[in-house]
């Protein structure tokens, strides 16, 4: 019998998460009275469309309250099917969809499926907060590999071990908004086929891509044949709350992964897909214009930020997000700005070492509030 009850050691060593805890920072602020200005948030802060809201009201009043099918509502399987192959080209079936509570899940799913006790994981970084916590709560072991704006297919094949299983790319990337070039993408694919590695590619972002065409290992027959795709509903139409994304499989991968989904979530309410079906419905008329506003502001913040002595700063392809360097040591400026001038930031720092002496910025608050937070930026500097 152990000595006194404990929480184990798998989820009481998890750094929590930076982001979260700088959300909670602010919350806490301005609960005390203070008017903090946020350029930290990576919730879009669109509110969701109200005829999005009307088709889960629907499928409620409708009797939609039971427990559905472990992979998700067929129709919404086919209609993510149908989207992925207008935007990247890749042939999906419904088949090879799994619809899970957002895209952490997507991730978490993928990783539950490939990785046993002791795999390792390489993670390009600055890179998404999670994950490396959500490979350690597989039980394998994130490697961090430093790489700040490439993906260094020759960094990656040197990182690699015989307890390498796959490889985790986010594009566009989350904290910098840069999109993975074509040429990346095809050395990653390339890569992965010849050491037999998966990838696990985070395109939450990818309704924001700014470019013409958004590479993605998926949109080839080899590529598809190794990669899990992690998408979400959560960025592209101010869904964050609803919880809804997907995981695409490779081919006949659906069934062995949805066994996770059996016996964790087992479905995702009815009602929050039926408004997933919506939102796909009405993708055309809604998503463009919320891309416009998005690198409306990141070109205005950008070329105002570069104008701040000790600031450079370019407008990314893609995203909500600004990643400037600052001549400063990240996390002290972040504290700074927050604590004396109440405008909250994320130092990149906290998205791995690579991210050092850089911030992340968002431009998901109002116009006003965006613009009164780069007054008080340009007037407390970096200094
Ligand atoms: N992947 C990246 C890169 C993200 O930035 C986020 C959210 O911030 C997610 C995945 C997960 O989003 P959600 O679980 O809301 O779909």
């Amino acid at each position: 019998m152990p000595e006194s009850r404990k929480i184990a050691h798998r989820v009481a060593s998890l750094r929590p998460s930076a982001t979260v805890e700088m959300t909670e920072k602010v919350r806490a602020a301005r609960a005390s009275g203070r008017r903090i200005l946020s350029l930290a948030s990576g919730d879009p802060g669109i509110s969701t469309d109200p005829r999005i809201i009307d088709a889960a009201h629907a499928a409620l009043k409708a009797g939609d309250t039971r427990y559905g099918p472990v992979l998700g509502d067929p129709k919404l399987r086919a209609a993510l099917a149908a989207h992925e192959g207008r935007r990247s080209g890749a042939r999906y079936e419904e088949a090879d969809i799994i619809v899970t509570p957002g895209g952490k899940f997507a991730l978490l799913t993928a990783l539950m499926g490939i990785v046993e006790a002791g795999d390792e994981v390489l993670v390009p970084e600055p890179g998404w907060v999670s994950y490396g916590p959500c490979v350690e709560l597989c039980a394998g072991k994130p490697i961090m590999l430093p790489m700040l704006d490439r993906i260094d297919a020759a960094l990656i094949e040197k990182a690699i071990t015989p307890r390498t299983v796959a490889v985790i790319v986010n594009s566009p990337v989350n904290p910098t908004g840069r999109v993975v070039t074509q040429k990346e993408i095809d050395a990653l694919v390339e890569l992965a086929d010849r050491h037999n590695l998966w990838i696990v590619f985070d395109q939450v972002y990818s309704d924001l891509v700014h470019l013409a065409s958004f590479p993605t290992p998926q949109a080839t027959a080899k590529g598809r044949a190794l990669t899990f795709v992690i998408d979400s509903f959560s960025k592209t139409f101010g869904m964050t709350g609803w919880r809804l994304g997907h995981l695409a499989v490779p081919p006949g991968l659906s069934k062995p992964i949805s066994r996770f989904i059996q016996h964790s979530i087992y479905c995702v309410p009815g009602a929050v897909q039926a408004a997933g079906l919506k939102a796909l419905e009405i993708y055309d008329e809604v998503v463009p214009g919320y891309r416009e506003v998005f690198r409306r502001r990141q070109r205005e913040a950008a070329s105002r930020l570069d104008a701040v002595a000790g600031i450079s700063c370019a407008a990314p392809d893609a995203s909500f997000y600004l990643f400037p360097a600052v001549e400063a040591e990240d996390r002290a400026l972040a504290a700074r700005w927050l604590d004396l001038h109440d405008v909250a930031s994320v130092p990149g720092s906290a998205f791995g070492s690579a991210g050092a002496r850089h911030l992340r910025l968002t431009v998901t608050a109002s116009d006003e509030e965006i613009d009164e937070a780069l007054s008080r930026i340009a007037a407390a500097g970096v200094a």
